[in-house]
């Protein structure tokens, strides 16, 4: 018998403006560690599984397998001595390539402080997030810190997220803690509502952390980057950061310094302790289906539990779930880089497969996973999971219910701590997408220039390829385009839509004059807007409209070898398909490329754009991808350390097209752009690939934006880049008012605290240029945000000493 002690913990302790929070109780039972609760030795093995008789004869021996990274012929596992007897029964070869885990994780660097300002202050410069959501816990945060940030969220954001609320007990008394984020938090509002929830095995706290970062990303943009702000406007979303307490608690107690590698529940079973949550799921035959895919036995990691929600957490889940209408669920878990999509237990195909594609493909848009189902990504079917039961019980109305994984098997389940911040980054274009997707979104598939460059006088058109990409109709849509630039006229170019149905796509062409005064080699920008709802901006994306040849900084058109780039996995030239004969580029030149691959083509030196505003990367493209493959193009600003996607390709495209692609914005003059193309593919089905040609960078000079025709009022609000940038000691800021009004012109350092009010007065419309003086600051980041009337902008500047 347990005698389980509980603790009163009155661990928040703020009292802000009178306000004081009431502690809160966990419960855990540390005191009472059995010989039996010492944690196995962990190995990573590698197993050269590769067919599906393979995976069966490692069920056979008794091992369930869970969370594993596809790499070629094999795959990589974390696995207890227990384990590794069982699989060395199923006669399946493997090698064990990290002998013990704790030895491993102790040996692994630890961040000093100095590393974590570091990390913060590159995450409030490319994210916009300066809240650490470090913690304790080999750099994770423990429940008790989990619960206090939710708590402070609250307290900084009272009209974001509301308090905490409980969705019920755990098997030991402790509570599985939710918050709703909209901007009108304090109850239900009958929008499309999105779960999500991580944690539920208890080793995975990067599943945890990426949630809370995510919340924190949400919050912190709030009326300033235009989908936060949307998804806050028009979403409910409820975040479930610790599903499992007891187990990690359990993890916290045997572990303290993290690296605890207790995956299930808490409650006994015959002869032993804890079934796995996400095998515990119904409906009956799903959790009972004959193929396998949890186990039977109590005491093993994958135990499924006697029935179906015999565990107290999956039935408080089960009934919150039916207690709400979730449109869409992300159940997030480490690690494999997947997004696995039902069905888990049958692998069978479920009746809404284009659905999830059309989710999915966006959605890993960023970071590049692997999409499918289990069978697909790891190569095995589960049974008893958390999406097959969303998706498809009849209690509540079908969920679209993923699978996130997060790192590689080298980040394992407690990755090192350098890499809580990259990964928590590396899902938060995934998680705005869902939540977009799972209400009405229109966003465009394609915006193309009928050219890429004009001469003064030319007219032209911007084509934008529109489609619903969310489930429900988008009401009151406008896509209108907007002149930033006195030599660009767009007369009054908007398309109105009182309702776009789900999933319908269509194009629409919007025309532009280059003024006869146009001058030579300059991008001339254009603003293309999707709202919603009449006025909410839904997407928001500037276009320079090149004049004139500019300065070519790369031109590669494959006939002189390979030496502009550097090849993983296979890419090089092939002359069997080619734009400008005989020559072009393919990840397969000779056949169709392989399964779990990923294949690079990187620019070996990186190119120095300082010198210009507005850079446009044009190339030619063919490709024959199978749809759950997917190849991207991607820009990095500073010589590869950091990579965005601009493009991807997937499914056929058999005749040569070109695409021109403004980098403007994520370039940001750099003087280290490099350019990468990347195939990544499952374990099923592959194709002959993708060929490019006539790779082309070209770049052009900026003109002051948006003032009108006659040189006085501007058109509209612009905030622009400080210059010159870098800078020590002064810069200057330039900014236009389309109207008089009140003025703010803040600076902020890194943590967003403000160092100076530049301007804080009523002005008359017009051109504006202040200078800041930075003499008495540190080197860093610096952003400098514009406010007058509802026109906010916010850009950031580097300060070097
Ligand atoms: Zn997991």
């Amino acid at each position: 018998m347990q005698l389980n002690r509980t603790i009163f913990l009155v661990l928040v302790t703020f009292i802000i403006g009178g306000i004081s929070l009431v502690g809160y109780k966990f419960t855990d039972n540390s005191a009472n560690l059995q010989k039996t609760d010492l944690q196995e030795k962990y190995s990573q093995v590698k197993i050269f599984a590769s067919s599906e008789s393979d995976f069966h004869a490692i069920e056979n021996a008794g091992l369930d397998l869970d969370h594993v990274e596809s790499i070629d012929n094999y795959v990589v596992a974390w696995l207890s001595a227990s384990e590794i007897d069982a699989l060395k029964r199923s006669g399946v070869a493997y090698q064990v390539t990290v002998d013990d885990w704790m030895q491993y994780y102790n040996s692994r660097p630890v961040m000093s402080e100095p590393e974590r300002r570091l990390a913060i202050q590159q995450s409030a410069n490319d994210f916009n997030v300066t809240h650490s959501v470090y913690g304790s816990m080999g750099g994770y945060m423990t429940y008790a810190q989990v619960v206090n940030k939710l708590d402070s969220m609250r307290l900084e954001y009272p009209g974001l997220i509301s308090s905490k609320f409980s969705i019920g007990s755990t098997h030991l008394g402790n509570q599985m803690w939710t918050v709703r984020v909209s901007n009108s938090p304090d109850a239900p509002t009958g929008r499309p509502e999105v779960w999500f929830h991580s944690l539920i095995h208890a080793r995975e706290p990067m599943s945890m952390t990426q949630n809370m970062y995510f919340i924190y990303w949400l919050l912190e943009n709030y009326n300033i980057d235009p989908y936060a702000t949307y998804i806050l406007r028009y979403r409910e979303l409820y975040f479930t950061p610790v599903f499992n307490a007891d187990g990690y608690l359990h993890n916290e107690s045997t572990n303290p310094g993290g690296g605890g590698m207790w995956r299930i529940s808490r409650k006994p079973c015959t002869g032993g302790t804890g079934a796995d949550l996400n095998r515990n799921y119904g409906p009956y035959e799903f959790w009972n289906w004959a193929g396998g895919g949890s186990s039977t036995v109590c005491g093993s990691e994958t135990f499924r539990g006697n029935l179906p929600f015999d565990q107290v957490e999956t039935q408080n889940a089960m009934n919150f779930v039916n207690s709400r209408n979730f449109k869409g669920a992300l159940s997030y878990h480490t690690f494999g880089n997947y997004f696995i999509r039902p069905y888990g237990y049958s692998g069978a195909l479920t009746p809404d497969e284009n659905i999830f594609q059309n989710f999915s493909a966006d959605m890993i848009l960023q970071n590049q996973y692997t999409v499918g189902r289990s069978l697909q990504t790891v190569g095995y079917t589960v049974r008893g999971t958390t999406d097959d039961w969303y998706y498809s019980d009849s209690g509540h109305a079908k969920i679209i219910a993923m699978t996130p994984e997060v790192g590689t098997s080298t980040d394992g389940f407690w990755p090192p701590q350098s890499r809580i911040l990259p990964l928590a980054q590396s899902t938060v274009w995934s998680n705005i997408y869902f939540s977009l997707a799972n209400g009405g979104y229109v966003a465009p598939v394609n915006t193309a220039l009928n050219k890429s460059s004009y001469v003064p006088g030319e007219s032209g058109n911007l084509k934008i390829s529109f489609k619903n990409k969310g489930l429900i109709p988008a009401n009151n849509v406008k896509i209108e385009l907007t002149s930033q630039s006195p030599y660009i006229n767009v007369s009054g170019v908007t398309f109105s839509y009182n309702s776009i149905a789900s999933y319908y796509q269509d194009s629409v062409s919007l025309n532009f004059n280059v003024l006869s005064g146009a001058p030579l080699n300059k991008g001339l920008p254009v603003l293309l807007r999707i709202k919603q709802n009449d006025t909410s901006i839904v997407h928001q994306q500037r276009i320079y409209v090149c004049v004139g040849n500019g300065t070519t900084t790369l031109s590669d058109s494959a006939e002189n070898g390979t030496g502009n780039w550097t090849f993983t996995g296979g890419w090089g030239t092939t002359t069997s398909q080619s734009f400008s004969p005989p020559t072009s580029f393919s990840e397969s030149p000779t056949g169709n490329y392989g399964n779990t691959q990923t294949r690079t083509m990187t620019l070996a030196n990186p190119i120095n754009v300082s010198a210009f505003p507005v850079t446009v990367l044009s190339y030619y493209v063919r490709h024959d991808i199978e749809p759950l493959d997917n190849a991207y193009i991607q820009v990095s600003s500073n010589n590869g350390t950091n990579w965005t996607s601009v493009k991807y390709y997937y499914g056929q495209q058999l005749s040569w097209k070109q695409e021109v692609l403004d980098i403007t914005d994520l370039v940001n003059s750099s003087a280290q752009l490099k350019v990468r193309f990347i195939i990544v593919t499952n374990r099923s089905v592959a194709a002959d690939g993708i060929f490019i040609d006539n790779i082309k960078i070209q770049n052009y000079q900026d003109v002051l934006t948006g003032v009108s025709n006659n040189g006085e009022i501007p058109l509209s609000f612009a905030l622009e880049q400080n210059y010159p940038n870098p800078f020590n000691p002064v810069t200057k800021i330039k900014y236009q008012l389309p109207k008089a009004g009140y003025v703010k012109l803040t600076i902020f350092d890194a943590l967003g605290k403000v160092v100076q009010v530049l301007v804080n007065e009523n002005k008359p419309a017009g051109v504006f240029e202040d200078s800041f003086d930075a003499s008495n600051l540190a080197t860093g980041v610096y952003f400098y945000k514009l406010e007058s009337g509802d026109f906010t902008d916010i850009k950031k500047m580097m300060l070097i000493k």
